[in-house]
This record gives structure tokens, sequence and C-alpha cells, in this order.
């Protein structure tokens, strides 16, 4: 990307005429006349709004900053950022991130090269505040922070701006500061509590940090962006910890070390964290905390932990976390001294006072940002050769990981393969595709497979989520002492979450490779259709299934699974295989999916002899997740991101739970408290009443929901809130201790004919964290994961006491009353990591609610299905997929479903004209690649008089003509994920409108 400096040009030819050294900063107001009060104030806290416009307002007015949008965050508003540096600088910043970036690329770079190259460049110091929106004493300091680097002409700022570039990001969850500032802003001079009760970041929540490794969220993504873009030598980022620890925390880090990230991270980061120590303690600031190889705080062992995606790029990471105030902005009291007391190589000079302010927070964390970004630009030759340039250096040559990894070609699961290679490409690994079968490692491959090698920038990171390494028993401060705990989780082994081969080849190989432009997924030919009388049939084996589930239902597509294995057109098909009729609109959905998939389907010519179940058309799914609880967060990602339509449950539901909904989801930690009492609605206003208390009468109308016949998914910690609302033959298994199993995987055995399980392989894992598994008393229950009864408990990560749960049952589906429960003790939703296992949410939730129909009953309904269809107007067959650079993602069709026509006029259903002539009307509308346009095409039977209305906020487009018209709108901006888009269309004397929604991944979905 360039930095164009056109404005800056403007104001250095002004500057002619004035003083140089006021001129930038005049027209500047001090954060005290931008906001009202003086940052730190206490009870004041500067909102996201007024932020973003001072932030702009700099950008516009100094000479050293620069205010830049990156792209939008989940909910839609701006994630910007700042650059600031020396006005001179700022005029050859291109020059500087070239000559930075070739530092961080190092190929064909000779370190003396590299030390004449790092003499002429200066260094990015990437600043990340406000990741989680509570820790608020960071965002006065933020403000500070900007305008003094921004406005400020003192040797300070000159000895710092002339020698680094600084890179703000001033939120890390620009929609988590508007709500948490908003509503502390809204609930002054109120009873009502100051925190904001929900998840902050719309999917995440608090867990917004803890996406280092499969990128999910727009803001994790932006980040990388900003990353791969700047080079930065130090990724900083400010939080808050407890009220009563230590003051602030700086590195050195937590044991214990990564056995992958580059040693020069950790000494690099760790020497800048004791830097910052030294400054703070010189200037008076007590209860700095490290972490001098001990374990008493945060540590980075690897990406599950807090590692970020930086520090696999040359970057050191700094952490401050410092302690937090009452309430969000007053002054915290405490009857003794706060932090520990006794002086320690951590703690070298205790904080002695009991009240802990906003201001001091705030003053903490800006004294140690300044004193880090101080020493960088003193050192900043230092940095950009000896930890940018040296860990990419180090990186193209290592030789103490696998040579390569490699994803052989014709996997069971096409879609985990897209989906790891997807991540791989978004964190800038170098992808082959093998043109012609090699060997490797004494293993032949077929060509398609994927070769990694890790001989590149990102290789170390490659190793690291494509490993299963064991954890590191040298993790001990002695050699008797108990193992030493990672911070976080144990593994973030993507091969075994997402279900896929990758084989690490430990030496060099052949094989002819061309590079991969771009990931997409395994190219799928549809077979021809078949005739009337035969199917489309889907085997189960790939995760992917959900998205294929979720779509035949939201076109309401008649959708059977086979109750049983069976064999047709001369392959065997399991348990679950997904039998469609062959309507017109089914090839549509099932061409669809398998193209975003890489999912084959099938085609027969008689419907297989097995009976089944259909599926109820538009399954009404409910999800209880309990305010600001992040696992049911996460499961409203994994429902979104597999295109499976969900409600929230919300309290006033509960009265009519079966009108509502046919299946209801527990997610994780959502507990009979939750269910009973939710938030207490005295502390809180109305617009949270969706997750006040239904009381003990909403409790036993749960119950009535399932025994009347309604379906119930309990997972993790939510199963034993499902066995205790319905009282279930199923006991959790006591375990004594040591019992220790914090975030790993453990094997698990699928029952793959057990409708729950259907789609997992057999042999697979499960994540444990501190779960629970069930003793099973009750013979008609099916079990459909239990942990191994021989072999190795453990799949990846560490365990300790996991024999406990030999054979003991994980996942359970019980009938209960006329209904259907299906409980998951282990956490198969966990931030989206275990993908494989999403087969079990989406076969449950369907499952449930669907009917047992006979061989002879599939048959009869496909039939009519098709009958149906075909007494319609015959449907015209999607358009093949044009290579022009339309769109960048599958395009949708649907008919246009008539709706809001004037009173007077009879409403069409869908297809059908008024009166008495048969017409249809079907819609396709593409989104280009820019998202600055959308196209759609009207099409009617030859000859049909039509007219379109297209709109978009306030943009319009109008199209008359015969047959087909097509029409096009242009947008300004980029279009956002759920813009609105409203096709209107007159044909004959009626009206009809179709509504699409632009989706996430820039597709357009008419509804
Ligand atoms: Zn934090």
């Amino acid at each position: 990307m360039t930095f164009r400096r056109g404005r800056l040009f403007a104001v250095a030819l002004a500057a002619i005429c004035l003083a140089p050294a006021t001129a930038h900063a005049q027209g500047i107001p001090t954060p005290e006349q931008h906001f009202g009060f003086k940052m730190g104030t206490e009870g004041k806290l500067p909102t996201w709004g007024k932020t973003k416009e001072y932030f702009k307002l700099i950008g516009d007015r100094s000479s050293k900053a620069d205010y830049f949008v990156e792209g939008k965050t989940t909910e839609g508003d701006d994630y910007p950022y700042l650059i600031i540096s020396s006005a001179q600088n700022m005029g050859r910043l291109n020059q500087i991130l070239d000559a930075n970036n070739r530092l961080a690329e190092a190929k064909g770079l000779t370190q003396e090269a590299a030390a004449e190259l790092a003499s002429q460049t200066v260094p990015v110091y990437l600043i990340e505040a406000m990741m989680h929106s509570t820790e608020m004493a960071n965002a006065p300091a933020i403000v500070d922070i900007v305008h003094r680097f921004a406005t400020e002409n003192s040797p300070y700022t000159r000895e710092v701006l002339n020698n680094a570039v600084i890179v703000v990001i001033p939120a890390a969850n620009p929609d988590g500061w508007r709500k948490v500032g908003d509503y502390f802003n809204q609930t002054a001079n109120t009873d009502y509590a100051r925190t904001y009760p929900d998840l902050y970041h719309h999917f995440a929540g608090h867990d917004d940090n803890r996406d280092w490794f499969l990128f999910t969220q727009a803001e994790t993504q932006h980040r990388i962006n900003l990353t791969q873009r700047f080079n930065p030598v130090v990724e900083h980022f400010m939080h808050q910890q407890g009220a009563t620890g230590s003051r602030i925390f700086v590195p050195p880090w937590a044991e214990p070390v990564s056995a992958n990230l580059d040693p020069i991270a950790h000494e690099s980061g760790n020497a800048l964290g004791l830097e910052i120590g030294k400054y703070l303690t010189a200037d008076g600031y007590k209860g700095v905390q490290h972490s001098m190889g001990t374990q008493n705080s945060y540590g980075i062992m690897f990406s599950a932990d807090v590692a970020t995606y930086t520090s696999w790029r040359g970057a050191s990471l700094i952490l401050t976390e410092t302690a937090t105030q009452r309430d969000l902005a007053y002054t915290y009291t405490n009857a003794n001294p706060l932090g520990p007391q006794g002086r320690s190589m951590d703690v070298p000079d205790p904080y002695r006072g009991n009240t802990w302010s906003l201001e001091q927070a705030s003053e903490y964390a800006k004294a140690a940002l300044y004193a880090g970004v101080r020493s960088v630009a003193r050192n900043h030759e230092d940095w950009l050769l000896n930890t940018l340039y040296k860990t990419t250096s180090k990186s193209l040559s290592a030789t103490d990981v696998p040579w390569a990894y490699v994803l052989p070609a014709g996997q069971r699961d096409a879609y985990a393969v897209y989906e790891t290679l997807r991540t791989l490409e978004l964190a800038d690994v170098k992808i082959e595709r093998a043109t012609a079968p090699f060997t490797a490692g004494g293993k032949s491959y077929p060509a398609g497979s994927y070769v990694l090698k890790t001989q590149q920038r990102m290789g170390r990171f490659v190793n690291q989520i494509l490993d299963n390494a064991t954890y590191p028993q040298w993790a001990r401060p002695c050699a008797t002492c108990p193992l030493t705990m990672p911070y976080s989780e144990f593994t973030d082994s993507v091969p075994i979450f997402f279900g896929l081969t990758a084989d690490p080849v430990p030496s060099a190989f052949t094989a002819a490779t061309q590079p991969v432009g771009q990931v997409a997924p395994e190219s799928v030919l549809l077979p021809a259709a078949p005739p009337a009388t035969g199917a489309y049939l889907v085997a189960p084996g790939s995760y992917g299934l959900a998205r294929l589930l979720g779509s035949l239902q939201k076109w309401d597509v008649p959708t059977f699974r086979a109750g049983a294995a069976f064999s047709a057109g001369g392959r065997e098909y399991a348990p679950g295989t997904v039998i469609v009729p062959p309507t017109a609109r089914a090839r549509m959905v099932l061409n669809e999916t398998a193209k975003a998939t890489g999912i084959a389907v099938q085609a027969v010519d008689t419907t297989p002899e097995v009976a089944g179940f259909k599926l109820k058309p538009g399954t009404r799914i409910g999800l209880i997740r309990g305010a600001n609880n992040m696992p049911g967060g996460w499961l409203m990602w994994l429902f979104e991101h597999f295109g499976m339509e969900y409600e929230v449950v919300k309290a006033s539901d509960y009265d009519k739970l079966d009108a509502l909904y046919d299946t209801i989801v527990l997610a994780p930690g959502v507990t009979r408290a939750r269910i009973v009492s939710g938030l207490d609605m005295t502390r809180y206003p109305q617009e949270f009443a969706w997750a006040g208390g239904a009381g003990e009468a909403g409790w036993s109308k749960l119950a009535a929901f399932v025994t009347n016949g309604g379906t119930l998914l309990g997972l993790g910690s939510a199963s034993e809130t499902a066995q205790q609302l319905l009282n279930l033959p199923i006991q959790r298994v006591a375990t004594t201790q040591p019992f220790s199993i914090g975030g790993s995987l453990l094997r698990e055995t699928f029952d793959p004919a057990v409708p729950a399980a259907w789609a997992l392989q057999a042999d697979g894992s499960t994540y444990f964290n501190g779960d629970r598994a069930w003793n099973v008393s009750d013979p008609s229950a099916k079990i459909a994961g239990a942990y191994p009864g021989t072999g190795s408990m453990l799949a990846s990560g560490y365990e300790v006491g996991a024999e406990q749960l030999r054979g003991k049952a994980d996942i359970v589906s019980l009938k209960a009353g006329q209904g259907n429960v299906t409980v998951v003790g282990s956490q198969t939703t966990f931030r989206s990591w275990p993908r494989a296992l999403w087969p079990i949410v989406a076969n449950s939730v369907y499952h449930g609610p669907s009917a047992a129909v006979s061989a002879v009953d599939i048959r009869t309904l496909s039939a009519a299905a098709v009958a149906q269809e075909s007494g319609e107007q015959p449907q015209p067959e999607p358009e093949p997929e044009t290579a022009a650079p339309t769109t960048s993602a599958p395009e949708v069709k649907a008919e246009a479903a008539p709706v809001a026509t004037p009173a007077a006029t009879p409403v069409p259903t869908t297809g059908a004209v008024a009166g008495t002539s048969l017409a249809k009307v079907t819609v396709s509308c593409k989104l280009a690649k820019s998202r600055r346009a959308v196209t759609c095409t009207v099409k009617g039977a030859k000859g049909t008089s039509l007219r379109a209305d297209l709109a978009l906020g306030k943009a319009k487009a109008r199209r008359s003509g015969r047959g087909t018209i097509t029409l096009t709108l242009r947008s300004a901006t980029r279009l956002k994920a759920g813009a609105s888009v409203n096709v209107r269309v007159t044909f004959g004397q009626t009206k009809g409108a179709a509504k699409a929604r632009i989706g996430r991944r820039a597709t357009i979905t008419l509804r």
C-alpha cells in the first residue's frame, strides 16, 4: 500500500509563511478542550465516538500524524489506525516501509547489506490499546499518547519520532469501546451497574485476544493485515489486571517458553520489558512486576496462548497490565497496601499505598509506553537488524523443524483442507501444490497434494499449528518440581481440531509444484441431473456438511437422511447420508455448497432403498447463550459461519417455547441460575431484559418444551444443566486428584451410526478443558462418543489423571418424554477450534425434530417434491460462474418471493402471477469484487414485460425491458456485510420484491 502525502504537501507550503515549530500543532485542541475534561479525571471516560473524531482531527491537522481506516468491525464501525512520526519520516514513509519489508523478508540480503539498510531506515513500533473494552484506563492513556506525539515538540518526542514510526491501533475492538463507554455514560446518576453486562465483542467477548491462529474475527484479520504491511519490531499491547495484584506487569514473561517461537523474540521482549521497568522505577513508579523465569504471571507459550500473530514475524511482544480501578473510572480502596509487599527480582520496589485511581492506572500505562518507544528509538538499528532481520533470516534456513508438511490430495474432508489452507494463506504462508505425483519421507503422494515448506518467513508458525508437539517435560523449575503449566491452553494442533492429515516430512525432497496464488475450495463438478425417480446423495464425512444442511433448510429444499448404511450406484454410503430429491432448486443449493466447500455430490437414477428421516422444513433453532458468556458468543459465530439460521432465546420466550422453537441449544456456561435468575434486572436497563431470569416457571416450561416433543442439546458444562432439568439417567464420573486436563485434546471413539455422530471419524478426539464424562445407566440411551477403552487417552497437549475417564461416555442421546436430548460433556465448540466436531451440533439440532420415514416414504415424498416443482414453470439452471471479475464468492440465485404488494393486488405466491396465467420471475444478484457495486439479473418468461427497482440505502437503479433485464447499482463506499439490497419487480399487473443481504464473505443472499 502506498501512503499518499498530498495533504502534507499542502501543509508544508502553508507553513512557509508561519512559524514552523508551532504551525503544525495549531488547531489541534487538547484532550481537555475536545472532551471537556482532563484525561484520567475521576468518573470520566472518553467515548469511542468522540475519540475517533479526535484522532481523525489530529490526523487531518498534524503534519506528524495520519489517520486511516483499515476496514469495518464486526458490527460495521470503522477500524482505524494512526501513523505517527517526524514530518520528515512521514514524507518518506513508503521508502521506510519498503526498507523494513526488505529486512523483514530477509531473502537475498546478507548481514552486511542488512546492517547497511538498517542504518538508513527506522523501525515501526505498533501500539494496541483497548483490546479488552472494560480495561478502561487505557482509553484516556491512548488519547494522551496520541495527542502528545502528534503535537509536542520536546527533545523526547523529537528523539522518538526522528527514530521510529509509531503505528497506533487505538481500539483493537472498537465496538467494545463504544458499548462499554456509552453504557457507562448512560448509566451515570442511576442505580444501574456501570459495567456493560454483555459480550463487548459481538462474538468473542473477552476472548478477542484468543484468535491468534485461526483469525476468525474481522478485527483479527485487520490486525494481521497491519502487521504484514508495517513489519513492526515491537507489538505493545495495553491491558489491565485485577485490582489487588501488582500495579503494572511488564515482561520478562512467565515460563514455559515456546519450543517454536524464535528465542530472539523472548530475549528482545524481555530485555525491553526490563528497560521499561528500569525507567518506571527510576521515575518513582512503584509496584512494577516482571516474571523473571518464574510462573507468577503472563506467558507466551504459543498461539493457543497469548503469543500473537506478530510474534512469528520478528516482533517482540510487550504487554502492560496495570491494576484495575473501581467501576471503570473510580478510585479503588483496600484495607491493606495493594499488590505484593515483599521485595524480589520480580517486584523490585513494592507499592505501599492502599488506593488506586483511574489517573494512576492511566499514568502507569503511558509511562511504560513512553519508556518502551524511547528505548527502541535509541536502539533503532539494533532492533531492525537483530530482531526483525535475524528472525526471518534464521527461519529461511531453519533445520530444527520438519523440512515441510504435506497435505495429501484426496482427503476425507475437502472442506477441512480448504479452511486450513485459508488460515495459512491469511497468515502469509507460501503454499505450493504438486503438479505431479511425488515421494516424500518414504510415502507417495498424488498430484494435487499441498506442500508447505518451513524454510520461509512463517515456517515456524506452520510448524506450530500443524505439529502435535508433546508438552515440554523440561518446563519445571527444578528436577523434582511439578511441571509448569502454560498461561492458557495446551494445544493448537489444527490437523486434529479440523480432522485432516498433514504429514511432517523431516528432510528435503523434490516435487514438481506450483505456487498457490489464491486458496480456493476443491473444485467439484456436479453430476448430471438424475431422472425424477433418482436422487442426489451427499455422503457424510466433511464437517462442511453443516453448511449444506443449513443451506437446504434456508431454501426449503426437502431433505432426507439415511438411517442406516446402504449402497447405491456402486458406492457404499454411511448412515446420515443426505438424500435430496432432484429438483432444480435442490441442484442450485447443492451446486452452491459444493463450490463453497469442495464437498462431492453424487447422483443416482433410483432413490436408494433405505429408511431414514425427513428433516423438518425450516427447523427453528433457539440458542440460550447467557449474558457475557463467551461460549455462547462463539456458538453464534459457528452458526453464522455454517449458515445455520438460529435465534437467541429471550426470557420472554419461555411462555411460548413450543410455538417459537423446535430445538434449543444450551451453550456451555448456561447454568440453572442463568436460566432462572439471569441478569438482575433491577441493576440493568430494559435492553438487557432478554437475559433476565425466566423464573422457576421458565425452568419448568423449558423442561415441558422437551418432554412435549422438543429437542434439547446441552454442551459442555450445560450438559449438567440439561441433566438437572430433566433428571436424565446419567451421572457425572467422579474424579479424584490428581486430575488435570486444562485445554487439551483427548482421544474419543465416535459411533457414526448414532445420529449425533454422523459424519464423524470413528477414531477422533475432543477438546477437554476441565470438563466431565458420564456414566450412563439407561440402556436405551445412545452413546455417540466415548473415551477409548484401550490405547492412549491423549491426542494432543497434556493430561494427568485422564485414565479415570477411560471408556466413559462423552456424548449421549436420550429420550425425555416425547422429546430428544443430546448432552456433550466436553467442549466441542470451544472458540470455534474443534471444527471437525461441529457435525454434533448440526446433526442434533436438525435430527431431533425430523420424522422417521420408511424407504417407501422417501420414494413417495421424493416423487411428490419433484412433481410439485415440475408443475410449476421450469426454473432456469443457474448460470455457470463466469471468469469475469465480478464476484469473489459463489453467487446465490433465488426466486423473487413476491411480498409487499399493494392491498388491491392479489399477493402472488412464489412464482405465481395474479390472474390466470402462470409465470415465474427469478432474480440473481452479484456483488462486485470491489464491493462497490451490485448487479442483479431479473429473468422472466420469454417476452414478459419487466421492470425492476434496485435500492440500497439511498441509492436506486431502475430498468425496464422484456424477458431478461440486468441492472447495476454503484456505491461510493465498499458495501459492508449486513447491507440490505431490495429488488422490486413489476411484471404485468403484479409486483414482487426480493430482499438480499450481503454476507460476511462477500456473498449475496436473497431471501
Ligand atoms: Zn486484557
